[in-house]
């Protein structure tokens, strides 16, 4: 059986070394951190620690970090918790937040995938109103313009609540009034996230349950999840983004002679991600050779049904869905190496000649 290589980093990032240790520390002697005997306290003062670490290593205050479990959670208790009539959302937001609020108007985006802002600014104009954009988008990378968002946001007297699930870890955290984040996309273990709450006044609580979190979210406290969070952000370095763009930017070059396409292409886009399309080839059918052939990618956005689909960010960029319908995205991380990007170019072409020739 060949090596496996995983471009699909996306997806879930593999957990770090340092977090696994961290887990496993953790799970020695925990207890409730709402107990007040001297375990509780000791277990509280872990959790705290996590928080400090996880702060520090995001720029904000450690007051301001609500431990959920995870990206979905942050984001559905920041849409429900804020009582606007009127809501804003980008049209390429995840499904965590399309599905949460299917009432919410849905923001357009240019042939790029960044937020319109011309139209943003007409809607959010008159009542306050809240507005949910993506830090980065996970299908194609496109950074959004967030500082101007902000600006018009908060001229309206607004509520701007940013999904940043793909760019802890890679870019500053965006300066938001709620930022949202996934403990499983940065190498950290799967079932802890957080919201950045700047000012929780601004913000009710959904979830009260006992009253954890400074009541934004009840329920005892996932502390080997929040450890493990915490030491994945403090051991990533960015360093590899450079590396990134390099090996993205030579897989695009191969893709483009090949007659590819590449999506979101000329835009500040995240370094790790890119979305290909090889025409003539269904997204399935191109995941499936891939995956024989030992290289896991993926054709968007994953979902619990392992669906393969057109999707709907490609569609909001105006892009037909028979187009659509041929793009995979490729997204490396912090362990992938030259190698690793190379094999996959060659296979693509491979592919490419095949579906030529046929
Ligand atoms: N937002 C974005 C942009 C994502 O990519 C994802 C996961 O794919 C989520 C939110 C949901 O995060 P989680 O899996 O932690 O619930």
């Amino acid at each position: 059986m060949p090596q496996r290589i995983y471009l699909d980093w996306n997806a879930t990032a593999p957990m770090r070394p340092e977090a696994r240790t961290a887990i496993t520390d953790a799970m020695v002697d925990w207890a409730n951190p709402s107990s007040i005997h001297a375990d509780g306290r000791a277990a509280k003062a872990m959790l705290e620690g996590a928080r400090e670490d996880v702060a520090a290593a995001l720029g904000c205050r450690a007051r301001d970090v609500v431990f959920t479990s995870g990206g979905t959670e942050a984001l559905t208790l920041g849409l429900h918790g804020t009582m606007f009539e009127r809501r804003f959302v980008s049209a390429i937001e995840h499904d965590a937040v399309l599905a949460s609020v299917p009432e919410a108007r849905r923001l357009p985006v240019t042939q790029d995938g960044i937020v319109d802002l011309d139209t943003l600014r007409d809607a959010v104009a008159g009542e306050p109103a809240l507005v949910a954009v993506m830090h980065a988008n996970n299908e194609t990378g496109a950074i959004q313009p967030i500082e101007d968002i902000a600006e018009i946001v908060a001229d309206a007297d607004g509520f701007l609540l940013v999904d940043a699930v793909q760019t802890v870890g890679k870019l500053a955290l965006p300066s938001a009034d709620m930022v949202t984040m996934s403990g499983h996309k940065v190498g950290g273990p799967p079932g802890i996230g957080a919201m950045i709450v700047r000012d929780r006044s601004r913000l009710n609580a959904v979830q009260k349950g006992g009253g954890q979190e400074r009541g934004l979210r009840g329920g005892t406290e996932n502390i080997p999840a929040a450890v493990g969070l915490a030491a994945a952000l403090k051991a990533a370095q960015n360093d590899w983004l450079t590396e990134a763009r390099r090996r993205h930017n030579r897989l695009e070059e191969m893709v483009k002679e090949a007659r590819g396409e590449v999506f979101a292409e000329g835009i500040d886009r995240l370094p790790n991600t890119s979305l290909i399309r090889l025409p003539g080839a269904p997204a399935s059918t191109q995941l499936m050779q891939f995956d024989l052939a030992g290289f896991s990618v993926s054709s968007g956005a994953a979902c619990s049904s392992g669906k393969v689909g057109a999707g709907h960010v490609l569609a909001a960029m105006g892009v037909p869905a028979s187009m659509a319908g041929e793009a995979i995205r490729v997204s490396t991380g912090w362990s992938t190496t030259d190698e690793d990007v190379d094999a996959f170019a060659d296979a693509w072409l491979d592919l490419a000649e095949r579906k030529r020739a046929a």
